[in-house]
């Protein structure tokens, strides 16, 4: 049955479905038949859910993580270590490393990776805030914590780069995180020693 036959209500939804990341035309049809069979009240809770992503959800304005409140509950956690900012890609990357339990730190999100043959330029980031947050109040330590693939190595570069001058001491993690792969993906043990394992960078 090709979208023109379709209805169109089930058409659209086929349509939106297919414009998530990693759902293929195959995923987006099962999952819009999957809806089909459900009750009205699943379908009406997932619409709301969705709704309530975009309308409650915050960009924290000192790390750039996303949440509810604005700051964050990490930046307002008078127990968390202020000297020490921990520098990732995405907000999913603060998950990751707040699995751990290891890093009880402030974190400061880039939005992305800096990557010119996609588009992505320094400006696209977080970067300027970044530099702007430590020189208003400097830590000890900031622990550039991308991932380990070119563009992490690439924005770990920048950003040396640009905090060289504001004379606070820049950390990388430690090897062991497996080239060309994603924070989000690396498995507790080994965020827990890249993390302790970190080097003057
Ligand atoms: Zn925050």
């Amino acid at each position: 049955m090709t979208a023109q036959t379709l209805a169109e209500p089930i058409a659209r939804l086929i349509a939106e479905f297919g414009k998530l990341p990693t759902i293929g035309p195959k995923t987006a049809q099962r999952l819009t038949y999957f809806l089909l069979r459900q009750s009205a009240e699943e379908a009406q809770s997932l619409a709301a859910a969705i709704l309530d992503l975009k309308e409650k959800i915050l960009t924290c304005n000192t790390c750039f993580n996303l949440g509810t409140h604005d700051p964050c509950h990490i930046c307002t956690d008078p127990t968390r270590d202020r000297q020490r900012i921990c520098v990732v890609e995405e907000p999913l990357d603060v998950l990751a490393l707040e699995r751990t339990g290891v890093y009880r730190g402030q974190y400061h999100v880039l939005h992305g990776s800096f990557s010119p043959m996609d588009g992505v330029l320094e400006d696209d980031l977080r970067i300027r805030e970044l530099v702007r947050r430590v020189a208003d109040e400097p830590p000890e330590e900031i622990i550039v914590a991308t991932n380990a693939t070119v563009e992490g190595e690439a924005t770990a570069n920048l950003l040396r780069s640009r905090l060289q001058s504001s004379g606070v001491q820049v950390t990388r993690l430690a090897q062991g995180l497996p080239i060309g792969s994603d924070l989000e993906y690396a498995d507790d043990y080994t965020l827990s020693r890249a993390l302790e394992g970190r080097r003057d960078y």
